[in-house]
């Protein structure tokens, strides 16, 4: 920040802490009614396999606010997170989602995130099943993306939750893996289908940043070891597909692929029987 320059103005773009606090009560109190008011959507990006397969779509929360307009999931999400507006919000995504995913072909998977918070409810297990039995979807096709934030919250019985909704059948995912505080301890054995490589090793990899590349690497082998499959995350160009594949990651995501798009476009991508994606080059 630039400094107080005498007469007591600062010459600074960058949102004081009092901008941050004015800011968060104002998306607060707008998230308080957007479900009700329905300004919700729930976009949908696709996860290839290396040869342009469609393996599914992550959903991903929308907010087009009436008063604040579009905002983004980081600055929302925190929020509803903080006032345990993630619960009912969540649900919303889970039941969209589930029902969205029974239009695609058979086998395709649909990856819905969520908080710890969530985890911690009484409801959030009963909330699965039923997003399961209203759609019709096979459990298996159902995966839930999590972060390492879960392991932090032992306490609240997460992980037992976790457990839970695995015997179900549902596939859950490491998300953003290499981004938190966690110790490698805390994976076992058959825990976790997947693991995301955050897209900042994905994109340092490219770069050719040894210590991305070395990451991504230990990440591949220890996902092996673990009989886990990794996505990259955020794979912007062929040249980071390639050199994600390279190094071994079995499944990518990114705007190469397809930027989250309308529940109608991601439909529409199996037009005329179509299970993969044309990307050029
Ligand atoms: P995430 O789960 O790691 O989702 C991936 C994010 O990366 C998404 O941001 C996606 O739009 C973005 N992304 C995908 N491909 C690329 C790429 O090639 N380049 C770049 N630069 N970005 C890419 P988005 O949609 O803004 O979501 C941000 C985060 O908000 C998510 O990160 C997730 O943690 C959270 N979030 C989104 N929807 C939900 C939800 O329904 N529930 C919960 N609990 N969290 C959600
Ligand atoms: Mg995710
Ligand atoms: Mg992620
Ligand atoms: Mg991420």
């Amino acid at each position: 920040r630039s400094k107080d320059q005498g007469g007591g103005v600062i010459n600074s773009y960058e949102p004081t802490l009092h901008d941050q606090a004015r800011e968060r009560r104002e998306i607060e109190i707008e998230l308080r009614s957007a479900l009700g008011r329905d300004e919700f959507m729930v976009h949908y990006q696709p996860v290839v396999h290396s040869d342009g397969r469609v393996d599914g779509f992550e959903a991903l929360l929308r907010w087009n606010s009436k008063k604040l307009g579009p905002v983004s999931p980081v600055k929302f999400i925190p929020v509803a997170e903080d006032t345990r507006l993630i619960g009912p919000i969540g649900e919303w995504v889970l039941q969209t989602a589930c029902h969205e995913a029974a239009r695609w072909p058979s086998n395709t998977k649909v990856a819905v995130n969520v908080s710890a918070e969530q985890l911690s409810s009484p409801g959030f297990v009963a909330s699965v099943m039923k997003a399961l039995a209203h759609s019709g979807i096979a459990p298996n096709r159902l995966e839930l993306e999590v972060t390492e934030s879960v392991f932090l919250r032992e306490v609240s019985g997460a992980m037992a939750t976790l457990d839970q909704v695995r015997a179900l059948g549902v596939k859950l995912v490491l998300d953003d893996f290499g981004t938190g505080y966690s110790s490698l301890g805390y994976l076992r054995m058959g825990q976790f289908s997947t693991i995301k490589v955050d897209r900042s090793f994905v994109q340092g990899a490219l770069k050719g940043a040894r210590e991305s590349i070395a990451i991504v690497r230990a990440v591949v082998a220890l996902a092996d070891s673990l009989e886990m499959s990794t996505t990259a995350e955020g794979v912007e160009n062929q040249e980071e597909a390639d050199a994600i594949v390279a190094l071994g990651c079995k499944k990518l995501q990114g705007y190469h692929f397809g930027r989250p798009m309308s529940a109608e476009d991601a439909f529409a991508i199996f037009d005329g029987g179509a299970r993969r994606i044309a990307v050029g080059g």
